[in-house]
């Protein structure tokens, strides 16, 4: 993936204001009309196609071929643009060094902010997913509700960052969180390796004692990682553990906790008995080790992560679209689909009031900033 803050430069405030239109006409429409474009960013309708040409030309927003009506639909390169700006606003992304990481639902940048210290920047990408998966799910992006590639990648960012602080502010060894916008978080960048890489450890018994009281010191706090493995353990210098990826973080109060709970405790005594060769009678059990001295949950959903936001992500993680095992390779650019549902039912002038009330009636601070850029640019 391409992300070349310097481009930033080159686009102006009417390329902004543009993509920002879209960013919002797309809470009401799969496909935003593009007269509601000119609408929202305020551009004269002569005016809005140059703009609209140019941005589809550097790939930042897309047409769709089978739509019924002249449209357009921000693709995540879009969204990432509008993020950075709002991160570089804010400081805490000044300049973007090297990817160094890439998974199924996210892509890491190792970055600086204006206090020139390295950060890491982790791009959400919930959705992407290869055409055979979102023929088969499709069901999962279009249900009344519609949640989108972009909301539900935002969702899950908003929730990495909200657990993130909370176990950061508890004492947890987590990186220390920096800001968030939209699908991306900036966090300490770690001077540390994922454990998978590590292939010898002079006391492996101390670490997995350490990793188990991990896992039982978060499910005494209410919470189950969910995705407890050597991926997602960084290890220090010092040989000290730091948890990293939370999007799929359950509480121990959850249906099924007992099922995460034992798969995380699994994940650690197979990693250890394969690659150290050791083992140990003494594991973690469900029963007597998670109750709810606090419940860190309620302090999430004070962060600004709500119980709904967390049932709508949960609802779409089961549906097994993220972290299938069957799914190990990434998606060709060719295969990689942003929400391409061409319904239109819902196009139409008293849609574009609807669209307008949205922004400003129903929104969480992500939305507002969407909004100042309109306004800020007058
Ligand atoms: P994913 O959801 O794609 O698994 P992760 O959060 O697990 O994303 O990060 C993927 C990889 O990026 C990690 O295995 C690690 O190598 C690197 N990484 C992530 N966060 C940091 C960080 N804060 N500091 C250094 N490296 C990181
Ligand atoms: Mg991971």
């Amino acid at each position: 993936m391409k992300l070349d803050p310097k481009a930033l430069r080159y686009m102006s405030t009417e390329d902004f204001r543009v993509l920002t239109a879209i960013e919002i006409g797309s809470r009401n429409h799969d496909i935003v009309p593009t007269s509601l474009i000119s609408q929202l960013s305020r551009l004269r309708s002569g005016g809005v196609n140059k703009f609209i040409s140019d941005l589809v030309k550097r790939k930042l927003i897309a047409s769709e071929a089978n739509s019924k009506y002249e449209g357009y639909k921000l693709v995540y390169a879009g969204y990432d643009y509008l993020a950075l700006k709002t991160l570089s606003k804010r400081g805490s992304v000044a300049s973007v060094g090297n990817q160094i990481g890439v998974g199924k639902e996210s892509d890491i940048f190792v970055v600086a902010g204006d206090n020139e210290e390295e950060a890491v920047l982790k791009l959400h990408r919930l959705g992407r997913l290869s055409f055979r998966n979102v023929k088969n799910k499709r069901d999962y992006f279009r249900p009344d509700q519609s949640p989108s590639w972009m909301y539900m990648s935002r969702l899950s960012a908003m929730k990495e960052y909200a657990f993130m602080q909370v176990l950061h502010s508890q004492g947890f060894p987590v990186p220390k969180p920096i800001d968030q916008n939209r699908h991306c978080i900036v966090m300490e960048r770690l001077d540390a390796y994922p454990l998978r890489q590590i292939e010898a450890i002079a006391e492996p018994g101390k670490l997995y004692s350490e990793l188990m009281d991990l896992i039982v010191r978060l499910a005494k706090h209410g919470l189950i990682h969910g995705d407890f493995n050597e991926f997602n353990i960084m290890i220090k210098a010092t040989g000290a553990p730091i948890l990293i990826d939370f999007p799929q973080m359950v509480s121990t109060s959850h249906a099924n906790a007992e099922f995460y709970f034992n798969r995380d405790v699994d994940c650690i005594r197979t990693f250890f008995k394969r690659r150290y060769a050791y083992e140990s009678v003494l594991y973690p059990k469900f029963a007597l080790d998670a109750n709810k001295e606090f419940d860190l949950d309620v302090q999430v959903a004070a962060s600004g992560f709500s119980k709904k936001d967390q049932a709508q992500l949960d609802s779409f993680i089961e549906s097994g679209e993220l972290g299938g095992a069957d799914e190990d390779r990434l998606p060709s650019d060719e295969e990689i689909v942003y929400m391409d549902d061409s319904d239109d039912d819902n196009v139409g002038s008293s849609e574009e009031d609807k669209a307008h009330g949205d922004v400003n009636d129903s929104v969480g601070a992500e939305d507002s900033d969407a909004e100042d850029d309109i306004i800020e640019q007058d």
